[in-house]
């Protein structure tokens, strides 16, 4: 009888499972885990919708004989002295691609080797091979379209279905010390997430048979704030809750006219991943050096009322708020908060997507982090370069009647529909709302050109 040990992370599903297929056809027994090596950090919404999950997880396992086991500590420690406590010939696990988690698997995969247990590792997370989607010169790509047309013929979706039974060990007694529950938050911020959301592999599916009826009108749909025009997967392709081939594949042979934009918008995502993969350091770094001598501004007081919805500016601080009680924000609105805090208020864009790694539930650092760049103008593929937003454009062309405004901003829905996307400029007041922008709009984007224009000296 052979044993296995089967290490979740973040492909928190049964179905179109390669390493679980391989994992499950390879051994007799599996011990199944999850590792949790972040009780300690703050509570983030991303870790509010992880705890469902793998209570979905746990269950749909439950249902097929088996058992999840939770357990916290350190990976590095823990996995090798599981499989070795356990007997497993061998760990298995779909891949990672953020730099230092595959670093941190390569180290636990020596460990192992040490030991003479194998980590096999089958899929990940993406649709593309970074290391084989390249230039005609062999060079990484460093922009999205041609990225795109290079990478998507390459995409594939071998499905699987998920096992109809697992047979399951039970945790080595010398390790019951490592088991762990994820507690909800104290206080429940999340509460308001789940009018919204349902994590889990089944709900992931029936997001996606959502939205197939409404893919004709993705294409503009899909920038309107106010209604459900968005697939809303992202944070179910976060934890692996479906894999993006399915998606693919699913759009795909629906077709039509919304297929391909839907499925550049998935690219975009493997875009993020590839990005990260070529060039680890624009985590933190600005993508374009030049931007390292960008005079950010320090302002703890004008980040706070980004952050609480309260900078006076109605299509921001409606997307702040959206944020804060569902844990995500509509991508034109996110486009328009991030270019709001790094153009007109001058902040560090790493302060915006601290702000958003804290708050999103699909919080995901290569899409984060090449979103808030992109918008910064810091980032690759900055086109048009150095983008200003204006804000109050924006909300009277994606949300002219301002419902979007009203849902999240209630002290403002007794406005008209011209005046709700500038109360100032009419002289409104309404009380508990700031009178005017905390930036003018005007000196704001002049301010943000002449810190530009000083990094061209
Ligand atoms: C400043 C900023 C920060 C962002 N932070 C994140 C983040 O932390 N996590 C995250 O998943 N997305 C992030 N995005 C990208 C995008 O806003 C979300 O993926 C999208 O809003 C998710 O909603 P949806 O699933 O309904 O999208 P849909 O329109 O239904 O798109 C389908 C899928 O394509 C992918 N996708 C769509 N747009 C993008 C994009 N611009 N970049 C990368 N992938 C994309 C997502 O996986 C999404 O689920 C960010 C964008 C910006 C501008």
């Amino acid at each position: 009888m052979t044993q296995g040990l089967f290490w979740f992370r973040r492909d928190l599903r049964l179905a179109d499972h390669p390493a679980l297929a391989r994992a499950c056809q390879s051994h007799d027994r599996l011990l199944l885990v999850y590792v949790d090596d972040d009780a300690d950090g703050p509570f983030d919404a991303s870790r509010a919708w992880l705890r469902l999950s793998l209570g979905k997880l746990g269950d749909d396992i439950r249902a097929r004989g088996g058992e999840l086991h939770l357990l916290a500590g350190d990976p590095e420690i823990l996995i090798p002295a599981l499989a070795v406590a356990a007997g497993a010939t061998e760990v298995h696990i779909s891949a990672l691609h953020e730099p230092k988690a595959a670093a941190r698997d390569a180290r636990i995969a020596a460990t192992l080797a040490g030991r003479a247990i194998a980590m096999r590792r089958a899929g990940g997370r993406l649709l593309t091979d970074a290391e084989s989607v390249l230039t005609q010169s062999a060079t990484p790509f460093r922009v999205f379209t041609p990225f795109h047309k290079a990478a998507r013929p390459t995409w594939r979706h071998r499905p699987r279905e998920a096992p109809t039974a697992l047979a399951c060990s039970p945790l080595p007694s010398s390790l019951e010390g490592a088991r762990t529950t994820l507690d909800a938050p104290r206080p429940r911020w999340d509460k308001g997430f789940w009018a919204t959301w349902t994590p889990g592999e089944a709900a992931a599916h029936a997001r996606l048979d959502d939205l197939l009826p409404r893919l004709h009108a993705y294409p503009d749909a899909r920038d309107v704030p106010s209604v459900e025009g968005t697939s809303r997967l992202s944070p179910h392709l976060h934890f692996g809750e479906i894999h993006p081939s399915r998606i693919f594949d699913v759009v795909q042979r629906q077709g039509g006219i919304g297929a391909d934009k839907y499925i550049a918008e998935l690219g975009w995502r493997e875009f993020a991943y590839y990005v990260l993969h070529h060039w680890p350091a624009s985590l933190h770094d600005n993508f374009n050096p030049k931007f390292d001598a960008m005079p950010w501004r320090d302002d703890p007081a004008g980040l706070e009322a980004w952050q609480r919805g309260l900078t006076g500016v109605p299509l921001v601080d409606a997307g702040m708020r959206q944020l804060w009680h569902e844990g995500w924000m509509h991508n034109r609105v996110r486009m328009v908060v991030a270019s709001w805090l790094t153009k007109h208020m001058g902040i560090d864009w790493r302060q915006g997507a601290a702000w958003f790694m804290h708050t999103l539930v699909d919080a995901d650092l290569a899409s984060n982090t090449l979103g808030w760049q992109w918008v910064a103008g810091t980032g690759v593929d900055a086109a048009p370069y150095f983008r200003i937003f204006n804000p109050v454009t924006q909300s009277r062309r994606f949300d002219p009647q301002g419902a979007y405004l009203r849902r999240w901003l209630p002290e403002l829905r007794g406005l008209g529909d011209d005046a709700i996307h500038a109360p100032w400029e009419r002289g409104l007041r309404v009380p508990g709302y700031p009178v005017k922008p905390i930036v003018d709009l005007g000196a704001g984007r002049d301010a943000a050109l002449a810190r530009l224009a000083a990094l061209a000296k």
